[in-house]
Formats: C-alpha cells, sequence, structure tokens
C-alpha cells in the first residue's frame, strides 16, 4: 500500500519515498505522485533517483493487486534496495497535458447531454464516446459551448461521499461503462460548481481556466450506440 499524494495534490512535480517492494513487475513505494493508470488516464512516467544521482528512467505506472498499490515499472531492470531512499519525479509537461484535457472532458461530457459509454486520455488529445444519434452532434457548437465553460474560470473541487451516499445517487454516475470503484467505502468525485459532479479519481487541473480551449479534432460513429468526439488543446 502507498500513499496516493497525487490525490490530495494533482501538481506536487517531486517527492520523497521509500522503496518497499522490488520484482520483476515493478518498484513499490511507500509514498507515491505517480498516476496509475485508470479512468482512461494513463499511467505517469518519469523517474526514480537514487541518493548517488542514478536515474532509474519510470517508463508506466499501473494499479497493483492490493487497494492503494502503485507499480512503477522501470524502462530497465533496476537494482534498488528495500527500504531505500528515493527522490520520485514525474515527467510534469506530459502529466499537465493529461490534467487539462481530462479535466476538459469533464466540461464536455456537460455541453453533450448523452450517457457516456467511453473514454481516453492521452498526451495529445482525448476523446469521450456518447449513445447519442449523429446528428445531434455538432463540432462548432461542442467546441464554442465547451470553451464557454472553460472560459468561467471556475475551481474544481475534490469531495468524498460514502459508497451508501453513491448508491442512493445513481444519477451521479454518467459513465456506463465504468462504473467508480466501490467497496473501499467511499468514493471520490469532482465537482465543477454548476457545471459537472460524478465520481472521479483521476488528476484534474485547479481551475478549468488553466485549460484554456479546446478545439474538436473530429466526430466519427464507433459502432451502433457509439459516437466518438475527439478533442486536443487549442494551445
Ligand atoms: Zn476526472
Amino acid at each position: 500500500m502507498s500513499e496516493l499524494l497525487f490525490r490530495d495534490d494533482a501538481y506536487l512535480r517531486t517527492a520523497s519515498a521509500k522503496v518497499t517492494a522490488v520484482d520483476e513487475r515493478g518498484l513499490e513505494l511507500d509514498r507515491t505522485i505517480f498516476y496509475p493508470l485508470g479512468g482512461g488516464q494513463p499511467g505517469d512516467t518519469g523517474a526514480v533517483i537514487r541518493a548517488d544521482g542514478e536515474r532509474v528512467v519510470i517508463q508506466d505506472t499501473r494499479k497493483g493487486v492490493a487497494p492503494d498499490s502503485v507499480l512503477h515499472i522501470p524502462a530497465r531492470p533496476a537494482s534498488l534496495q528495500l527500504g531505500e531512499p528515493v527522490t520520485l519525479e514525474i515527467d510534469w509537461e506530459r502529466r499537465y497535458a493529461l490534467m487539462r484535457l481530462h479535466t476538459a472532458l469533464h466540461v464536455m461530457s456537460c455541453v453533450v447531454t448523452a450517457p457516456v459509454t467511453g473514454g481516453n486520455i492521452a498526451p495529445d488529445k482525448a476523446r469521450l464516446d456518447f449513445d447519442i444519434e449523429m446528428s445531434l452532434l455538432n463540432a462548432q457548437h461542442i467546441e464554442q459551448a465547451t470553451n464557454a465553460l472553460i472560459a468561467r474560470g471556475l475551481d474544481t473541487q475534490t469531495v468524498w461521499i460514502t459508497d451508501e451516499e453513491l448508491e442512493a445517487r445513481p444519477d451521479l454516475v454518467k459513465t456506463m461503462s465504468v462504473q467508480p470503484p466501490r467497496g473501499a467505502g467511499r468514493v471520490r468525485l469532482l465537482r465543477i460548481p454548476g457545471i459537472d459532479l460524478q465520481p472521479c479519481g483521476g488528476t484534474h487541473v485547479r481551475n478549468i481556466g488553466e485549460i484554456g480551449a479546446i478545439r474538436v479534432l473530429k466526430i466519427r460513429s464507433e459502432g451502433k450506440r457509439n459516437r466518438r468526439v475527439e478533442i486536443a488543446l487549442a494551445g
């Protein structure tokens, strides 16, 4: 189990930690700023730096088997020792782009009012899939309406509720394919006041103004019930 520092502060670029496990799958640490693949957001990349300055390049981050365990996957086998103190460093430019695009998807999901059937985020583009008629999707409208909301410059908020509260509010779950993880006793929500409130464990910007603006790259049909809207940051 690892203390998930990114959950309370998505802006941490470096942190100190100790190695708690090393095996062929990867390294585990007592605390981490590396976000593991999940919720459509890719795992972080970066480096684990040893006391002598050696940089162990981390090429991916995945969830471990136990709750709140995180596997940092090195690019090459690393000879780290249990208990060894290290400095963590994430590829911030990549992560910040992911945070901006991720938060942009939250905003866009309130412009296109249809059930979300899937989604994915990459450093250069992001998409949501909707169960909606193609004729109801207009790229120009989605772009303008999403950018008008972003221009409000609202702060985002993290809210925790209990599993029971979530059960009582099924309307909070927009994503049909990705149900939020239950069983941990509490669920994390992202709130953009007056715009969006939904379960999400990902990393977001503090203020939606940081997104800048988005553009719609394309809208296409991905099967009978799926219409895919792909966006990128405008600048
Ligand atoms: Zn989110």
